[in-house]
This record gives C-alpha cells, structure tokens and sequence, in this order.
C-alpha cells in the first residue's frame, strides 16, 4: 500500500492513481457521481517517484462504467484503477489506450460528417507518440492531440 492510497482511506470503492497531473481535472469531471453519498475526493500535483507530479481521485461505492474506463485510458493512460472491497485492494488495472474509440469524442472539423448527420457517431483511431495521444477521425481524417479533445458529455 502505498503512502498516498492511506490518505483519505476507503472501505469499497475505486481510486484511480498515477494520473496524469493536468488531466485530473477533467478526469473527475467526466466521473458519474451523481446522488453519490460516500466520500469523493481529488487531489493534483502529488508528488509521485515516477512522475513529475501526479494526480488521484478516490470515490467511495463507485463502479466505473466502460465509458468512464474509456475516458481514463485516453486522456491519462498509464492510470492506475484500484478496486477497493473491505479496505483491501481486490484488483488493479492499468489503463492503455484503445486503437480505436467510437461515439464518445467529438471531431473539432466543424463540417466533419461528424458533427452535421443525425446518428453518425465519431470514430477515432489512436495512437501514443512522443507521451502524447494522437487521435485520427476516420472521417475527415484530420490528426488532433488528445488534449484538444472533449467529450459528447461535456
Ligand atoms: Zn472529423
């Protein structure tokens, strides 16, 4: 266990650790936790032994959604996700980005198909280059940083 996981200990639950530091922020937001009543916190620029700085979220009885997964692995991957069951952690998962991710980021092409047809969804091929994420829409075929990027849930 490490020090940082004791802070602010939960019984069940998930902490998402070794995030990405400027990603936190937007990591969090894009959690579901509406009419969460255990305790949720989020903390950045932590000190890390292998980052420069890091950031952690901690929510208490959360089960992460495929989508939020999703969102972790792309905008911070190399994430970790710990499953908490009765203060022990059960499993860990480390995030990687997917080669491929559908429907959930929005092209920032204003006249890409994309974003004009009712019922398209996007579709973006990935890809880590120099610690950064490119991402590739399949249809007007423009390369953007991951970081330019928003999600249909913004
Ligand atoms: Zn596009």
């Amino acid at each position: 266990m490490s020090n940082n996981l004791k802070i602010a200990w939960i019984d069940n639950g998930i902490v998402i650790d070794h995030i990405k530091n400027e990603s936190t922020e937007k990591i969090f937001k894009a959690m579901d936790i509406t009419n969460k009543k255990g305790m949720i916190s989020f903390a950045f620029n932590l000190k890390s032994k292998t980052m420069n700085s890091k950031g952690i979220i901690k929510i208490e009885d959360k089960e992460l959604s495929d989508n939020e997964i999703d969102i972790i692995s792309l905008f911070s991957p190399g994430s970790t996700i710990n499953y908490i069951e009765n203060g022990q952690i059960v499993k860990k998962h480390i995030c990687k980005i997917p080669n491929k991710i559908d429907n959930l980021l929005v092209c920032k092409t204003t006249k890409c198909i994309t974003n004009n047809e009712k019922n398209m969804s996007s579709s973006f091929l990935l890809k880590e280059k120099n610690n950064n994420v490119e991402a590739f829409c399949v249809y007007c075929e423009r390369v953007f940083n991951i970081d330019e990027l928003e999600t249909k849930n913004d």
